[in-house]
């Protein structure tokens, strides 16, 4: 995969050290938070998880957003997804959200710059009030993930999805730092509004033990 690593990068020097930064070991007593790896996608449980089950699935390359992945690779994606929502016990038979705040260039997506796609066990109904809520503020375009894929070089943009049959998105140029994180979190009633807070261990350590 093309890499564009021009500094440390907190996810790149995870994925390569397979150990969290030192007080996120001290704070929550885990070593490696890796919870399943690929050849080219990693996934960890968020540090400050909206709810029980809240995960990142990461490209092992430093690209800025996901539509950067190259074409081959959507597939192993897929597999990285299906491989969670089959064996992690959060996930077995529940509804879930994905999402992705993708940035062009560096920039404030989600406060970090490395491409990373959001996962969270939600109801249908969750799921209906975020779209719901995105829409009042953004045109959002409802597709397929094969197709949201095929757009190649899109601008900034929002990415919301609950199956591959059922995504939807939006392009737009300044789009405020997480913010479909904010909207699920208020739809949630989650008081882990921005992740730097870090504040939400207990759910952490609750997904981490669920996915061994
Ligand atoms: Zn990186
Ligand atoms: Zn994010």
């Amino acid at each position: 995969m093309k890499t564009e690593y021009k500094e440390p990068c907190c996810f790149c020097t995870e994925i390569n050290n397979k150990k969290m930064p030192e007080d996120f070991i001290k704070k929550s007593g885990i070593n490696n938070r890796i919870i399943y790896q690929s050849k080219n996608f990693t996934v960890l449980p968020s540090i400050s998880p909206l709810n029980v089950g809240h995960i990142l699935i990461i490209p092992n390359s430093h690209i800025t957003n996901i539509t950067k992945l190259e074409s081959e690779l959507i597939n192993e994606l897929n597999d990285t997804f299906c491989y969670i929502l089959s064996n992690n016990t959060i996930y077995k038979n529940k509804e879930f959200v994905f999402f992705e705040h993708g940035i062009f260039e560096h920039g404030t997506g989600c406060g970090v710059d490395h491409a990373h796609i959001h996962l969270l066990p939600v109801s249908l109904s969750i799921f209906n009030k975020i779209i719901t809520s995105i829409s009042k503020h953004y045109s959002l375009l409802n597709s397929s993930f094969e197709s949201f894929f095929n757009i190649k070089n899109p601008s900034s943009y929002l990415f919301v999805g609950n199956s591959l049959n059922n995504v939807f998105y939006s392009f737009h140029n300044k789009i405020p730092s997480q913010f479909i994180r904010k909207i699920v979190a208020e739809i949630l009633g989650s008081n882990v509004i921005d992740w730097k807070h870090l504040d939400n261990w207990s759910d952490f350590l609750e997904t981490y033990n669920s996915s061994k």
